[in-house]
């Protein structure tokens, strides 16, 4: 007899629970449609998309040179890391690729260094 009224009470609390969940998944739902009917928000989000991909897709096509970008993604001289780069200078690398010859790289250089 008490065994069936605990069983009960678990099913009372499991339904409590899920339709807590269920207006909480309403909630979220109604939530993303108001915001997408925001044509501010979808255009934010529409940026913030784009950025992601260049950052993804255009940055490694860059190659080497990607390497000097500071955090704000802008170019930087390769030697001092501070500086607008004004031209590119030439530099020989060992390339393990070439068997261990030296390749040419070009390094942004603020004209300075
Ligand atoms: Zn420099």
């Amino acid at each position: 007899m008490g065994q069936r009224q605990m069983r009960r009470g678990a099913i009372s609390i499991q339904r409590v629970l899920d339709s807590t969940a269920e207006a909480h998944r309403r909630y979220k739902r109604k939530y993303m449609r108001r915001w997408r009917a925001d044509p501010h928000s979808c255009e934010r989000e529409l940026h913030t998309r784009l950025r992601a991909h260049l950052a993804r897709r255009v940055g490694p096509m860059y190659g080497e040179r990607r390497l000097y970008l500071n955090r704000q993604r802008r170019p930087v001289c390769g030697f001092c890391w501070h500086r607008r780069p004004m031209k590119l200078q030439e530099r020989l690398r060992i390339s393990e690729e070439a068997g261990n010859e030296f390749v040419k790289v070009l390094i942004p250089c603020c004209g300075e260094c």
